[in-house]
Formats: C-alpha cells, structure tokens, sequence
C-alpha cells in the first residue's frame, strides 16, 4: 500500500521535509499544507525586502510548479485545525479530513504581542511573514519617526530598516544593552553605536507601558514604564515567539515550551513528527534538551524528520547552528547556544572588533563574533567535539586561533 506522508507548515523545515521524503520516498503521497498564500519563500531575506534594497522576486524560493514536479501536493490557504492521532488524520479549516501514515508538524511560532494598551493599533507591525514585511515598507516608505520594541536578533532587523529607509527611531530596551543574555556591554557597545549611526537611538532602562492612538486607532506614540512619551509614525515589535502548538492540544504529544523530540525528530506520539523553530530537541552535543530559532538549524531538522519518517531512526540531528547579521559595516555572528553557558570568556580588539565564547561544564557551547568572523569554524569545531577547553581561553581569544597551540584536551 502507498505511503502517506502529511506536512503541516511549509516554511524552510516543512518544505525541506517534503524535498527528503520525495527522495527518500519516490512512490509515496506527499501533502504540504500552509496557510500563507504563498509556498516557500526565504523568510531571512525579507528583511532586506523591507529595507527596499531587494524586489519581491529574488524571496521566493519555489514556487508551486517545483510540487508539481515533484508530484507533491501543496495546499495554500489552508489551515490545520486539529489532529487526530488515534484515526491518523487530520481536519483543516475547511473541514477536510486527510489521513496520514507519519505526520510532520512544522507550523514555527507567531510573533508574541506586547501585553500592554493599544498594543494592537494600526501601524504596530510584528515581523514574520513576507506579508508583514511589505506593510512594514510600506509604513518606513511613509513614516519619518518609529519606535521599535525587543533587543533581540529580530528586534536589530526593525532598526536596520528603519536606518536603511530613513526612518529616526528610538529603540526602547527593558535593559542596559542589546541582547544582554548574549553580549556583555562591551560588545553591545559596538551594535549600539552602528544603530546611532543610522540613525537608530537606543534607548536603555526603557520599555513600552501603553501605546497611545489617534481616532482612527493608528498609533501615535509608545510611553515607556518612566512616563516618557516617544512620538512615532509606526512601531515594530520582536519580543519573541509562541509556538503554533495549539492543534497538538489533546493529541499527548508532550510538550515543554516546545514540542519535545528526540535526536530523530520523533515526538512522544508515535508516527508524529515535529522540525524546526517550534522543537525542544534532544541536542547530542549538549546531551541535554536545546532550542534553536535558525533557518540553518530548521532546514537541517526538515530533512532529518523527513529522511527518519521513511527509515526509522537512522539520522540523528546533529548541528552547530549560526545567525548572522549584515545590516552595517561589519560583519555579526552567533553560533551554537550563546546564553546557555556558566562561564565566558571576551575580547575586544578594535572598535569594531569583538568576540564572546559561552563554555559550559568547561565545553565551548556557542558564542558571538563581531567584526572579523575567522574563529568561528575553529570554535563550531571544538563545540562540535565536546572538547573541554575552558582553561585555555587565552588561546581562544588569539585574534586567530591556532588549534595546535592547545593542549591536548579531553573529548567526550
Ligand atoms: C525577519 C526574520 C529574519 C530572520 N533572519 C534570520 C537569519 O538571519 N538567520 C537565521 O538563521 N534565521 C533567521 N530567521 C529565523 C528563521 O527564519 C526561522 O528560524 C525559520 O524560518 C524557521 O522555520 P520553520 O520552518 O521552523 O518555521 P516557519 O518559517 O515559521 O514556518 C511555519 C509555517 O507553518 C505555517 N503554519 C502554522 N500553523 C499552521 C497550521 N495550523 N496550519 C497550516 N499552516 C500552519 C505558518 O504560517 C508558516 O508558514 C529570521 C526570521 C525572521 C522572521
């Protein structure tokens, strides 16, 4: 009997899951459900859409005749409503039921609202989707002033664009530096300053207590927890994600802030799947559960479920994930898990240069570079060995690192 795989989401890890299975699976039925209008299109460049430095066209990355090709059946505009593990099946918006052998939930997160008044005025934008992007052009098109919310990886992309589009900005931050889970002050210094020269204030001890609105409900302003007013055209929100789990409501997959999977993308149901940015995953090089939030990291756990859904538990999910960031005039790079370390070492080289290693139990477990990325294949290398190298942080903060020059170290 034909095999029937069924795909929920059709973002980089759905869409990568589908590509593995048709592989792996040239005989089986393939269905892709999303309920964007549009299928896969690159989700890290639009930000450079909304910069208005890229047309619509070079995002999308298939468009609907790369299914057809591949014999899969893509569903646009459709929404999944629920799951029924006892039956396999699952029912859309719509009402259809579709039955599944192995099911894939790949549905990502939607932008967390700011609990505060007017938080869901005209002209408050969250950034996920490419729709949300074009509004967000359309608005730093229009607007002169904009407040922007969330000192985090997405938060930077709001104030990039309004620095690309000439839009002054104040970024409003709960704390004393962007992204102080990550960097210390003296690292996000260096980010601080490239914001203010585009134009980009940050603004620190701060945050968003209401959102004021004209009559017609547009915004008009954010009035932080101090009672300072900041008057703006528009606002850009990224305070972070929750996840699209609500169909997996009954169904016992378990959840933990995630959907809990194991290396093999296998959640606690059988024959149900999960990849990408909504998984707590069992991270093989941590031995411990890890979240990650990257197209990387997202791609690669697509193609693991899909390859595993077919042959059972033959690949393991096994990544060093890395972000990086472009908008300025040097180049910014994470990698791995850069908040979750109980020791760190830095090193500021120049005004634009910069580099932060987290180690946990003395293991390199992620980190930040600014400005000159040449360590990361040395530091993703260590990390991926599970070398204990702590106590030889100095050679780890050599402007470049000399694998030699390290001792030889335990790996595990
Ligand atoms: C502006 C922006 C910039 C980014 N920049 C970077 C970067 O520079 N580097 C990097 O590594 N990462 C970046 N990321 C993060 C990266 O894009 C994500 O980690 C990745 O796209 C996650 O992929 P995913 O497939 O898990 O989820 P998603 O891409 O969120 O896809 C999930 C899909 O499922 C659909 N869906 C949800 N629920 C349902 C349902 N019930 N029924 C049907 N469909 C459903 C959603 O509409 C969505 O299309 C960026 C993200 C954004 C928004």
């Amino acid at each position: 009997m034909t095999e029937s795989y069924v795909i929920i989401g059709d973002g980089i890890a759905g869409s990568s899951a589908a590509e593995t299975l048709r592989e792996e699976a040239p005989d089986a039925e393939v269905t892709v459900i999303t309920d964007e209008g549009e299928a896969l299109y690159n989700r890290i460049l639009i930000k450079e859409f909304a910069k208005g430095k890229l047309p619509e066209a070079p995002i999308s990355i298939h468009d609907e005749s790369w299914y057809d090709e591949r014999d899969i059946d893509l569903r646009l505009n459709t929404h999944v409503k629920n799951i029924d593990p006892d039956g396999h099946e699952i029912t859309t918006h719509e009402d259809e039921t579709l039955e599944y052998d192995k099911l894939l939930v790949a549905t990502g997160g939607t932008p967390t609202q700011l609990p505060v008044g007017n938080s869901d005025a005209e002209g408050i934008h969250h950034f996920w989707t490419f729709q949300d992007a074009r509004r967000i052009r359309e608005s730093a098109d229009a607007g002169e002033n904009a407040v922007i919310v969330g000192a985090g990886l997405l938060g930077i992309d709001l104030a990039a664009i309004c620095g690309a589009q000439g839009v002054s900005a104040k970024y409003l931050m709960r704390g004393n530096a962007w992204w102080r889970y990550a960097l210390s002050e003296e690292g996000a210094e260096i980010m601080h300053e490239a914001m203010r020269d585009v134009g980009v204030e940050p603004v620190f001890g701060s945050g968003v207590d209401h959102f004021e609105v004209d009559d017609d409900g547009h915004v008009t302003g954010a009035v932080d927890p101090n009672g300072e007013q900041y008057d703006c055209d528009w606002a850009g929100v990224a305070i972070g994600l929750n996840f699209n789990t609500e169909i997996l409501q009954g169904t016992g997959v378990k959840q933990d802030d995630g959907v809990v999977v194991d290396q093999y993308m296998q959640s606690s149901v059988d024959d149900i799947y999960a990849a990408g940015d909504l998984t707590r995953f069992y991270d093989t090089i941590l031995g411990e559960y890890a979240q990650n939030g990257s197209w990387g990291s997202a791609r690669e756990q697509g193609s693991i479920a899909g390859h595993n859904m077919v042959h059972g538990e033959e690949k393991e999910f096994r990544w060093v994930s890395s972000y990086s960031i472009t908008h300025f005039d040097f180049p910014f790079l994470s990698f791995g898990h850069p908040t979750i370390g109980d020791e760190e070492a830095e090193r500021k080289y120049s005004d634009t240069e910069w580099r932060r290693i987290a180690f946990k139990d003395g293991k390199v477990v992620g980190g930040v570079l600014i400005g000159d990325l040449s360590a990361q294949s040395a530091l993703k290398k260590l990390m991926r060995e599970e070398r204990v190298v702590a106590d030889q942080a100095e050679v780890l903060l050599e402007k470049q690192i000399d694998l030699d020059d390290l001792a030889a170290t335990q790996e595990q």
